[in-house]
């Protein structure tokens, strides 16, 4: 769509820029690293605040250089064509739960609160094709953000479903399609942020947020050929759908269970 469209080029405009920024960067402050470290190493008879302001320096040059290898990293080059593997979505939904464990689990006990987590999957899930890792890195950003959004506590469910594409009007090949739903109970959108939280750099979470993590989620979805929607409501909570198509056979489609309520425009 045009939409989308748009997002790609603004996305391509951005890691360009954001590679030049990245490169000026690190020109710039690579001398001044080397010379604090240096004189902290060498220097025997440095002032105590000599030695405090170095310390300092070369601390803030560490921050800016961890934070322009992340800028980096979010903006190398894909490979292009990706390679497409089939992927068992259930076992991956399991196993990010898994990995995520810390942080819906024991950093909100420790800050007194519980967030329940559950995993919906649905029986006889077809796989997708697609590239393990990159859906595992957008589940868990999207598993954080569910968490996040709950600074109180609440509950966060999982949900793999397959429904047949509605508007598959092939006779041959009809199109099936795999969703992941994270659904939290959480604070919900507003109209602006549900407009723009795909956008790269939009948080509304001040020093805490990058704006990364659903540009990051979009850009796999794009890599993917795959959908996501966001279903969200002040106050009551927010699900983050992601829908992948999956080529199915007539006589395969016929047992599978009526689209669920959240029908996909595609
Ligand atoms: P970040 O988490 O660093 O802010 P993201 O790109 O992951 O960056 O998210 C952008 C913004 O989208 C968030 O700052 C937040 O306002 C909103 N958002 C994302 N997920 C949710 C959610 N599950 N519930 C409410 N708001 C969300």
């Amino acid at each position: 769509t045009q939409q989308s469209i748009m997002q790609q080029e603004r996305l391509r405009a951005l890691g360009q820029m954001a590679s030049g920024i990245a490169h000026d960067i690190n020109n710039a402050i690579s001398p001044v690293a080397l010379y604090a470290e240096s004189l902290l190493e060498t220097e025997k008879n440095l002032s105590v605040k000599g030695r405090n302001y170095l310390e300092v320096i070369s601390r803030a040059i560490d921050d800016v250089a961890a934070t322009v290898a992340r800028m980096r990293e979010f903006y190398r080059q894909r490979a292009p064509q990706l390679t497409l593997l089939p992927v068992d979505v259930n076992s991956l939904v399991q196993q990010v739960i898994d990995l995520t464990r810390a942080r819906w689990s024991d950093m909100p006990q420790q800050r007194g609160i519980v967030i329940n987590v559950h995993a919906e999957l649905a029986p006889d899930l077809p796989d997708i094709m697609g590239v393990h890792g990159e859906i595992r890195e957008a589940l868990t950003n999207l598993i954080f953000n569910a968490v996040d959004a709950m600074p109180e506590g609440g509950g966060l469910t999982v949900r793999t479903s397959v429904v047949q594409d509605w508007s598959g009007s092939s006779k041959e090949i009809i199109v099936k399609q795999v969703n992941i739903d994270v659904c939290d109970t959480g604070v919900g959108m507003s109209d602006d942020t549900k407009r723009r939280c795909l956008e790269p750099f939009f948080t509304t979470k001040g020093e805490r947020g990058t704006g990364l993590g659903l540009a990051m989620v979009y850009g796999m979805i794009e890599r993917h050929s795959a959908h996501i929607e966001i279903l969200t409501e002040i106050g009551k909570g927010t699900t983050m759908r992601m829908s992948f198509l999956v080529p199915a056979t007539v006589s395969e489609v016929a047992r599978l269970p009526a689209p669920d309520a959240i029908p996909t425009k595609r």
